[in-house]
């Protein structure tokens, strides 16, 4: 297996919610809740979850956008949390984000050139002199036309908007790109040329991905590795194909049963999840899933399950008591 690029360590992220005349803290949201995982220098690893589960946190939290509560974020080695912020300004230069509204993170007021020299000005990445030919070889290398150059973000359509966002991101030469639902404002078929563009880019580029959605469609088309969030921590991890063949965790297969598909055996076994995703102020005791999972006993609302190898094949692994008697059909739903 290829170098560790960044290895993610007993992350926590936490939000404190203030109150009364004093504006004490009187709650705290867990938005991400000690989670640890790494990505491998070339791979896309995905992350995937329903709103709030805490994946958009994880994505920030790496890149300081918040500071995190605690744990370590190791890149090449290097514990990004105990940088300085000048430290911190320039390894940004590695590590890059693509953000789902790109219109809203381009500046209105600087045209598509601006805004990539502008980032390579900041990193100091590529001499002065050559920054406009630069920006302009990276417009055309993810599919716009010199002439646009000179346009302005409301002159481009959303599809071309983001391929100005992954032109900033690749003008500083980064190693690692994290993207935050890049795609899903977009149509199916622009979503589709995007996700085609990144896969070449990653490859022309030798880039590793990190890459955040709720869609599972999305995600079976980019992704080498998947991790599963729910409620603020990590409830599976595998390889694309084991994860889609072999669901482990209730959550999981649930998520996986509601993708539509043209087999008609497959949408009878659609699994309806329970209720919403409880509030994580106060998230369930034991298992966050327990609230929803039809296979829900005592010991799961009582004990927290470890994340532990499921599967005979390697990386495979859940967060769940109940994984074999799941998978053999002994444990009673209800
Ligand atoms: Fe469901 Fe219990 Fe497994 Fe949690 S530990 S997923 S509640 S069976």
């Amino acid at each position: 297996m290829s170098k560790e690029l960044l290895a993610v360590k007993n992350l926590k992220q936490y939000f404190p919610i203030k109150g009364g005349i004093l504006g004490r803290t009187v709650n705290v949201v867990k938005a991400v809740d000690d989670i640890s995982f790494s990505v491998h220098e070339g791979e896309t690893v995905s992350i995937v979850g329903e709103s709030g589960c805490g994946k958009s946190t994880t994505g920030r939290a790496i890149l300081r956008l918040d500071e995190p509560t605690a744990g370590e974020i190791l890149f090449e080695g290097t514990d990004l949390l105990s940088l300085n912020k000048a430290q911190m300004t320039r390894r940004r230069k590695d590590l890059q984000m693509i953000f789902q509204d790109p219109y809203a993170s381009l500046n209105p007021r600087k045209t598509a050139l601006q805004v990539l020299e502008e980032a390579m000005d900041i990193q100091n990445v590529v001499p002065k002199k050559d920054r406009r030919g630069r920006a302009i070889e990276l417009l055309e290398t993810v599919g716009l036309a010199a002439y646009q150059a000179y346009r302005y973000p409301h002159e481009f359509s959303g599809g071309q908007r983001q391929r100005i966002g992954i032109a900033r991101a690749l003008s500083v030469n980064p190693k690692l790109i994290i993207s935050d639902e890049a795609v899903s404002a977009l149509d199916v078929s622009i979503q589709a040329q995007v996700l085609n563009l990144m896969k070449s880019l990653q490859k022309e580029f030798k880039l590793t991905y990190l890459f955040i959605s709720h869609d599972l469609g999305v995600v079976r088309h980019i992704s080498d590795r998947i991790i599963v969030m729910y409620l603020g921590t990590i409830v599976e991890i595998a390889d694309k194909h084991s994860l889609f063949r072999r669901p482990q965790h209730p959550y999981t297969r649930a998520l996986l049963s509601a993708i539509p598909t043209l087999d008609p055996e497959r949408k009878k076994e659609r699994i309806i999840l329970k209720g919403d995703v409880p509030s994580p102020i106060n998230p369930p005791s034991g298992c966050r899933f327990h609230t929803r999972c039809i296979y829900a006993t005592d010991r799961c609302r009582s004990e927290t399950p470890m994340l532990r190898e499921v599967v005979e094949r390697g990386g495979h692994q859940a967060a769940c008591h109940y994984i074999e008697e799941i998978s053999v059909g002994t444990l009673e739903k209800v």
